[in-house]
């Protein structure tokens, strides 16, 4: 077999192979003999493209993994019956905007740690490429805005500055000299010959993805948030085009928040300040006036009271639960006799609220619950205290059955 011709030319986009091997337990997963399509390792997803056969032959590939025995499998959809052969050739092509979107962010990951590593001490611990974002762990409890930001530009002037991105390979003895004298930033465990990753000036590290030409390519790069995981940051990022989609649809946001809360961009924070204020201070006004409200309709309810004990089983028509709990709550502790039982409609459900005075002799919480039980509905609670719901149109027979118990 071949090597890796990624490694060589990370811009191949198109090939020409044999069909190596065909997994035995697996007919949709194929091994060429030229190894172009990148295998998922180090944070970096692996390829998906097309391979063609004899006969106008196509199909999809959807995943590649390299096994431990280094491997390569392409697992395929859509394979015509006997279309790849061990031993037949295929033309194989990459998906070249997912891998060159893969190149970007890997790149700019490596031109990040090292601005991270220069500008604050901190070293990075892993990095993940997902479909929206990327992500990198830092060995770091904290950072704040101002070195982010610092950290963005600087990377950033080094992307405008174009600078060669070079590869090349080293034995492990090299490799762990540069480690030790400080020129190389990581270094995996694995032994034999070393790939190392040059950003011209700026980074050395070993590490077997794809990359960028020149820091140029990268595009572009913004952090999009930073959060605290086990002790250490995970800071999110993207680059070149996802740099410029991801400000597209933070703009169209924008557009839309301006248009909403009748402010510029850069009146937002201030104007939803404003608006919070106001909505806690009208919050505070319906309480005090639905407090109000609970006390006259409790003391209307309460005429009834002529010294011996009494119910009061009412449903109060355009109120809510929460009304007809203040309700309960304040008669029962008006009138010690008073055994009282409020139903309300809301949001189309029957909802009940039971509770009784100091002196009543009664348990709310059964009570309610075999009410309910004989239309349906479900409840329950204190002696006291009993809430529970049932079908809009049985609120009153559930009322009068709480009552007759
Ligand atoms: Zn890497």
């Amino acid at each position: 077999m071949t090597e890796h011709l990624y490694y060589h030319d990370s811009e191949l986009r198109q090939f020409h192979s044999r069909v190596a091997a065909i997994a035995s337990s697996d007919a949709l997963k194929i091994a060429l003999d030229h190894r172009a399509f990148y295998p998922a390792s180090g944070g970096q997803p692996g390829d998906r493209g097309e391979l063609r056969g004899a006969g106008g032959a196509r199909a999809a590939v959807l995943d590649v993994e390299e096994d431990a025995d280094g491997v390569i499998w392409h697992r395929l959809e859509g394979v015509p019956a006997g279309a790849f052969v061990v031993g037949a050739e295929v033309e194989g092509e990459i998906d070249w905007g997912r891998r060159f979107d893969h190149m970007q962010q890997h790149s700019g990951q490596h031109l990040l740690s090292a601005v991270l590593l220069r500008e604050c001490g901190a070293p990075t611990v892993s990095f993940h490429l997902g479909q929206e974002s990327a992500t990198i762990d830092l060995d770091r409890p904290a950072l704040d805005a101002a070195t982010l930001r610092r950290v963005e530009e600087a990377a950033n002037w080094i992307i405008a500055e174009d600078r060669p991105v070079r590869i090349r390979a080293v034995e492990r003895e090299e490799a762990e000299a540069l480690l030790a004298s400080g020129a190389l930033r990581k270094l995996p465990e694995r032994g034999g010959p070393m790939r190392l990753i040059d950003i011209d000036n700026c980074d050395l590290n070993a590490c077997g993805g794809t990359h960028v030409r020149s820091t140029g390519q990268i595009g572009g790069l913004l952090l999009r948030g930073v959060e605290r995981v086990r002790g250490g940051l995970r800071l999110g990022f993207v680059c070149g085009l996802r740099a410029a989609r991801a400000a597209a649809s933070d703009f169209a946001v924008l557009q839309t928040l301006s248009a909403q809360l009748s402010a510029a961009s850069a009146e937002l924070p201030a104007a939803a300040a404003r608006m919070q204020a106001e909505v806690k201070e009208l919050r505070k006004q319906v309480r005090a006036a639905q407090d109000e409200l609970a006390d006259r309709e409790a003391q209307s309810l309460a005429v009834q009271d002529a010294g011996g004990p009494f119910v009061v089983a009412q449903v109060l028509e355009g109120r809510g639960a929460d009304f007809a709990r203040r309700v309960a709550s304040r008669l029962s502790a008006q009138a010690p006799r008073c055994l009282a039982i409020l139903g309300v409609v809301e949001d189309g459900r029957g909802r009940l609220v039971m509770a009784r005075g100091a002196e009543v002799d009664a348990h709310c919480g059964q009570r309610l619950r075999a009410a309910l039980a004989s239309v349906g509905g479900r409840g329950g609670g204190s002696p006291t205290m009993a809430e529970g719901e049932c079908p809009p149109d049985q609120v009153r027979a559930v009322l009068s059955a709480a009552v007759q118990v």
